[in-house]
């Protein structure tokens, strides 16, 4: 694939009437915020632009503007646009089934994932970047957009999320200085918090059944829970369960794992220095160094036997 600078992604944008955005699967706050940012922005511009993300979106995510755009492909479906455009999303399978059902001129993929597979025809990759939406900021401010409080928000919502609300070692003062600007332009840094802090009943009784799955390995050093299969709810978020063991004292690895279909084991990996991109890598998986997740296709047990000694290893 080819590297574009922000100035060549721009111009990309520019020259298409049709564009499909992409979201990846298993939704988070910086897909879909910076998603939505570039959607407004595109829009604006009078682009017919058409939203999708080939799985269910979390109810959490509903104050975003814009996100009731969304839709999902029928796997027969075929749609045809001048330019399919993949966020924050570091390799194919990502997409979901995007890739089969748009028919683009191009494919254009704007991530910040250093485990970045350049499956796209353009890549716009900045790994440096806390979060996509990071990237989006710069390239809206190079396109000369102009910043509504509903695109400032989506964006401030895909920093707060990849940075654990400007608490991870992401955080830069780059990261500050777009914040300050996009409270600037009328974000309400209380409105993005008080969603994403907001917990159900529901969610909040599964954790109490998960923690009592916590597991020490290797002298605490490496920490996992797990979802049981017949505890796993689709409609329950669980993104956040893994920082109870990730900030474990001692613990240096987390995991966690979840089975959401009979034969397909989730698997989140966290760190507090040691790189688990890699091994998520190793497992057909990806994200970032302290953060990184994959699939298996295997029962959970049979799942967790083959990672644990991956993780395991580690410490020999
Ligand atoms: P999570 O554990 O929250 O699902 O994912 C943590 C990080 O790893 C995110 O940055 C996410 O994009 C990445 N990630 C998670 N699962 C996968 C996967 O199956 N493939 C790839 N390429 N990246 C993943
Ligand atoms: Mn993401
Ligand atoms: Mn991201």
């Amino acid at each position: 694939s080819k590297n574009c600078s922000l100035a060549e992604t721009g111009e990309l944008l520019k020259a298409a009437k049709k564009l499909v955005i992409v979201s990846h699967v298993s939704p988070d706050g910086d897909t879909l915020g910076s998603s939505l940012a570039l959607m407004h922005a595109l829009r604006a511009l009078g682009k017919d632009v058409i939203m999708n993300v080939d799985d269910d979106i979390s109810t959490v995510y509903s104050f975003l503007p814009g996100i009731q755009e969304y839709r999902r492909f029928g796997a027969d479906e075929t749609i045809e646009a001048d330019l399919l455009v993949i966020i924050d999303a570091s390799s194919a399978d990502r997409a979901g089934n995007a890739m089969e059902v748009v028919r683009p001129g191009a494919v254009l993929n704007i991530d910040h994932h250093k485990t970045n597979t350049r499956f796209a025809d353009y890549l716009y990759l900045d790994s440096d970047a806390a979060a996509t939406a990071e990237i989006i900021y710069a390239l809206l401010l190079e396109m000369g957009t102009e910043f509504t409080t509903d695109i400032a928000t989506c964006i401030y919502e895909g920093i707060y999320t990849d940075t654990g609300s400007f608490k991870y070692s992401n955080t830069t003062s780059k990261t500050m200085e777009t914040a300050a600007a996009l409270l600037k332009h009328g974000v309400n840094p209380s409105l993005v918090s008080d969603n994403m802090e907001l917990r159900s009943r529901s969610q909040v009784e599964m954790l109490r059944k998960v923690l009592e799955t916590l597991t020490f390995l290797k002298d605490g050093k490496i920490a996992y829970i797990e979802i049981a299969p017949e505890l796993y709810d689709r409609n329950v978020d669980t993104d956040a369960f893994i920082s109870y063991p990730r900030y474990i004292e001692g613990v240096e690895i987390a995991l966690l794992f979840k089975q959401p279909e009979e034969n397909l084991t989730r698997v989140s990996f966290r760190s507090k220095e040691i790189d688990v991109a890699k091994i998520a890598v190793s497992f057909g998986g990806g994200g970032h160094k302290k953060a990184a997740g994959c699939s298996i296709y295997a029962p959970m047990k049979e799942a967790e036997k083959i990672v644990l000694q991956a993780v395991e290893d580690l410490f020999v």
